[in-house]
């Protein structure tokens, strides 16, 4: 990370609201749970993307990373299938369109991705009760065995609980086997909203917030470090999202193994709640996307990395988040599946020139890194792709 001073340009921010909170930045002092919520409320967008912009460029400057990672989902069978009303990807065991790979099914899908060039495979999927710990121990030792430079970030919160819970054993006997056998870093997905109430309108037999912070608590005493989500655009009021951020924040204060925050945009096609909200389309505006990264970036204030998910919020909108607060953009992606499961129109992935010209369009520096936000190279100007 380089450290940059902090240059906060305080006579382009219109609201004082917003110039008293960036006055709390400017001295060090961090932001409380209203502040977050009056920079939700406030009006001065632009100012909120200076304020984002100013913390964001003292700890990475011009920089914008990406990795050249590959979605694997090895199974779309999941037990909350009716319960997760946002999710438009699981489906029960015989439903149609149902499917668990085998090994041999995801080898061949790990062959064929990047032409070579994936670093990092991103491997999440259901909660199915035939997928136990043997499933992706064996999993992770196939891929290891034949293509040992590959970074596995795989299952969530909620799939390492499911695993202990079909295997009747604790949370951390999981990860150190699923460690043992190649397992290198955690996603942050199925944090959706914590708050209590929201969780059970949308997700009520989900893992709960305490038993998520938990089992990251325990990854990370295993020194498998993770990142961090939220799904914002449904029924959470802005209240339940600072206390969401404040949960992420105080076990990063206790642990420091979070890697990145990258809040996560909902999509209401082909869901339950989509059709109960009556929603269509594109669900949060590009105004509540760009607030949610930069109030991120400024609450968030001991996580190094702000991540946006172009699969969500389109290339074009995180093209303009690199404004506000971002410093790394979800990579090259190969055959991303569960956003699109729910009506994203987002290519499925991006090819190195794409992502090289969409970081120099917002007049950034691209640069490759590694799992951990390493910078592998960096991609000036004037060089060729
Ligand atoms: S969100 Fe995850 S846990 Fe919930 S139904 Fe979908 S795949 Fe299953």
């Amino acid at each position: 990370m380089t450290a940059n001073a902090l240059t906060i340009p305080f006579e382009r921010i219109a609201d004082p609201v917003v110039r008293a909170i960036a006055e709390r930045v400017a001295s060090g002092t961090r932001l409380r749970r209203a502040d977050g919520v009056a920079l939700f409320e406030s009006p001065d967008l632009t100012g909120i993307g200076l304020l984002a912009d100013a913390v964001n460029r003292a700890k990475h400057g011009d920089v914008v990373t990406f990795a050249s990672n590959q979605h694997i989902n090895p199974t779309n069978i999941c037990t909350l299938r009716t319960t997760c009303v946002f999710c438009g990807y699981a489906r029960l065991p015989k439903e149609e369109g149902a499917y668990r790979y085998t090994l041999d099914q995801v080898m061949a899908e790990a062959r064929t991705g990047n032409n070579g060039m994936t670093r990092e495979f991103h491997i999440v999927g259901g909660l199915d009760m035939q997928a136990g710990l043997e499933y992706y121990t064996s999993m992770f030792r196939a891929l290891k065995a034949e293509l040992p430079h590959v970074h596995i970030k795989a299952l969530t919160a909620v799939e390492i609980a499911h695993i202990a819970r079909i295997e009747k054993i604790g949370w951390s006997e999981v990860l150190a086997a699923l460690k043992e056998a190649g397992l290198d870093t955690m996603p942050g997905g199925g944090a959706e909203t914590f708050s209590a109430a929201v969780r059970e309108a949308i997700a009520s037999k989900k893992l709960g917030a305490a038993d998520y912070i938990g089992v990251h608590r325990a990854a990370h005493a295993l020194g498998i470090r993770s990142n961090s989500t939220m799904l914002y655009g449904h029924v959470e009021s802005f209240a339940d999202r600072l206390e969401h951020m404040q949960m992420l924040r105080d076990l990063q204060d206790e642990t420091g193994g979070f890697l990145a925050y990258i809040p996560l945009a909902y999509h209401p096609d082909d869901n339950e709640l989509g059709k109960r909200l009556k929603r269509q389309g594109i669900a949060t505006s590009g105004v509540d996307d760009l607030k949610n990264l930069a109030v991120g970036r400024l609450f968030l204030d001991n996580f190094a990395h702000v991540k946006s998910h172009w699969i969500m919020v389109s290339p074009a909108l995180s093209q303009i988040a690199l404004h506000y607060g971002v410093n790394d953009l979800e990579g090259t992606v190969v055959r991303e599946k569960i956003y699109h499961a729910v009506g994203a129109q987002t290519q499925q992935a991006m090819s190195l020139p794409e992502i090289l010209r969409l970081i120099r369009g917002a007049g950034k520096i691209p640069a490759e890194r590694d799992s951990f936000y390493n910078v592998l190279r960096t991609f000036e100007q004037s060089e060729a792709a």
